[in-house]
């Protein structure tokens, strides 16, 4: 007997709605209906573990695409549905399910709504011209039905003839939507949504030969224990294309007080490139919910690659909501500290192999702590940098850790930024015994600041260049007459003069520049808004016996001498413009005349 219903729970004109809305991911309609397929077989299998079905074996689900039909197929061999059930499930639940879907996915305005998880059998719609549902139930004495609808508001339903209990879904696609009858768009499809979904897939079957194109039993569902170091290799170059090794891994694993499995991999990261975008990606299930969720997984994360599933997430919902939820932040925090202990445990049992990981880890750690205060406290000890020796130290064990008393002076701590640049300020640091510590990536500007943001009055970072006098001086030593002399000299030029005596007599004079200028500098041009110019301060080391003939000179040999000693500093800081270099070839060139001369 055949019969006509109306779909007629809330609005008739829910699909153009719902074909409009979804347009530009209307592809997870597969997920849907696969999903659908594995949750029939999942079914089926509780109540044959309590011995209320039939065990057949073999529980797959195959996707068949006719081009010349226009048909898309899938097919379980699941718990299947009775009249009763296809008219509960499918014309009233799946409808009023898609329906109160499409409610929150307005309100979120269009676009919040995590994977667009919950839309559920309707979302076929969205490709389909009509759809034909052929399903027998598990129980055996009810005839198999065939349901049909056009998805717009009638629908028929008879009882047919199907072979084997299960779920075939065949969906009569629409003209536009001809690409889903590839091959090749089917198994990218399948390849992104269904990958790790727990039964076997099979896209047009053709023989014994067939393989499923997924993973039933993907490697992060397993105890750790189970698992070997080849297999999590395996299991990364397979999930992200990589054929760089990872670093190392976590294997997330977890029941109480929420579900979580995972593997999160630390991926090698070619240095000094711009941050580069990981991939975490979540799962529901086994089943593929979205990308690099900012709002479950935090930010500095999605350095790494990894798979999270996590059925406990409210998925049907927007993502403002998500931000909000308890159950998400505690997932959050969990992971955060999951990768916290994974790092302090290896710096702590294997420093050696920490160290040859640090230049990939060094930008995932110091992003981490200048985002997440809480990852900043775990692994603020693992830190590390290299001195001039080329020895990683832990940054927290250059400075006190005890709060500065009143009155007494943060704790200095020197650093490089370009050893090339900085030879001359690192040479006499060396010769004078003292150390500073080495920045190659770009965040370390960022990362020093914060880090004396969260230690007032305990550290103060300065450049190697940014009060040589300070560091090298050998006792207060000023010398009026001489700073007299130079700056007279130096009178047009833009720079302050200071002298002092210094703990190393071959270098006649340096220049500092101000360290909070030129952050600030710095600061304005990386986010191009100029740079500002930076004070510069000539320190003439009295200890140098050319200064100190300069302060014997007269006249014009004088300041001329001076003037060269100052572009003399001035090209161990920066490289000179042309008519300073045209003055100093000049100046040399006289110099070696008149030594020569001297010589004869
Ligand atoms: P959801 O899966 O979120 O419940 P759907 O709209 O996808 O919503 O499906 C509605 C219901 O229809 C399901 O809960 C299930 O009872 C039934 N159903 C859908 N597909 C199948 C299938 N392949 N086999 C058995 N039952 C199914």
């Amino acid at each position: 007997m055949t019969r006509q219903g109306n779909i007629k729970i809330s609005s008739e004109n829910m699909m153009p709605i719902i074909k409009k809305w979804l347009y530009s991911e209307k592809d997870i309609f597969l997920r849907e209906i696969v999903a659908n397929a594995a949750d029939a077989i999942t079914k089926l299998k509780k109540l044959v573990s309590m011995g209320e079905a039939k065990d057949e074996g073999a529980y797959r689900i195959t996707v068949t695409s006719d081009p010349k039909a226009g048909t898309l197929t899938v097919e379980d061999n699941g718990i299947g549905m009775t009249e009763e059930e296809v008219e509960k499930y499918i014309t009233q639940i799946a409808f009023s399910g898609a329906a109160d879907f499409l409610e929150k996915y307005e309100k979120a305005g269009g676009e919040g709504i995590i994977g667009h998880f919950g839309l559920g059998f309707y979302s076929a719609y969205m490709v389909s011209d009509d759809i034909e549902i052929f399903t027998k139930s598990y129980r055996e004495d009810a005839p198999a039905v065939r349901w049909e609808s056009d998805g717009e508001s009638v629908y028929t339903i008879e009882s047919c003839e199907k072979e084997g209990r299960g779920t075939k879904i065949v969906m009569h696609l629409s003209k536009e939507e001809k690409q889903f009858l590839k091959e090749e768009r089917l198994r990218e499809l399948l390849g992104k949504y269904c990958s790790f979904m727990p039964y076997e897939i099979y896209l047009n079957p053709k023989g014994k030969d067939d393989r499923p194109v997924n993973t039933p039993f993907p490697l992060y569902a397993k105890q750790p224990k189970d698992c070997t170091e080849e297999e999590y290799k395996k299991f990364y170059r397979e999930t992200f294309s990589d054929f760089n090794e990872p670093l190392f891994w976590i294997h997330l694993n977890m029941e109480y007080p929420f579900r979580l499995k995972g593997i999160l991999y630390f991926p090698k990261v070619r240095k000094q490139v711009e941050l580069e975008r990981g991939h975490v990606k979540l799962y529901c299930n086994q089943v593929y919910i979205a990308d690099n969720i900012k709002e479950v997984i935090p930010e500095f994360l999605m350095l790494l690659n990894g798979v999270i599933d996590c059925p406990d997430i409210p998925l049907n919902v927007s993502r403002s909501f998500l931000q909000n939820d308890a159950q998400v932040q505690k997932i959050a925090k969990h992971i955060t500290k999951k990768v916290a202990d994974k790092l302090t445990e290896l710096f702590k049992k294997d420093r050696e192999r920490f160290e040859a990981c640090w230049d990939d880890l060094a930008t995932f750690i110091k992003f981490g702590c200048i985002k997440d205060d809480s990852f900043a406290e775990k692994v603020k000890d693992v830190v590390i940098f290299k001195n001039l020796a080329g020895e990683y130290r832990p940054l927290t064990g250059m400075f006190r850790a005890e709060e500065a008393e009143e009155g007494k002076q943060p704790d200095t701590v020197y650093y490089v930024t370009d050893e090339n640049k900085q030879a001359q300020y690192i040479r006499m640091f060396k010769d004078a015994g003292l150390d500073a510590l080495v920045c190659d990536t770009y965040i370390d500007p960022h990362f020093l600041s914060y880090v004396e943001y969260k230690n007032p009055g305990k550290v103060r970072f300065l450049r190697i260049d940014a009060d040589v006098a300070g560091a090298l001086k050998e006792e207060e030593s000023g010398d009026d007459t001489l700073a007299a002399v130079f700056k007279e000299a130096l009178k047009e030029k833009n720079v302050e003069v200071k002298t002092e005596k210094l703990k190393n007599p071959e270098i006649p004079a340096v220049i500092n520049a101000d360290e909070q200028m030129r952050r600030m500098s710095e600061m304005n041009a990386f986010y191009r808004m100029g740079e500002i110019p930076v004070a510069l301060t000539l320190v003439v080391n009295t200890a140098n016996p050319a200064v100190m003939a300069v302060k014997e000179a007269t006249g014009e040999a004088q300041s001329s001498a001076a003037e060269y000693l100052y572009l003399l500093a001035l090209m161990n800081f920066r490289p000179l413009t042309p008519d300073e270099l045209t003055a100093f070839t000049a100046a040399a060139g006289r110099y070696l005349e008149d030594s020569l001369k001297k010589v004869q």
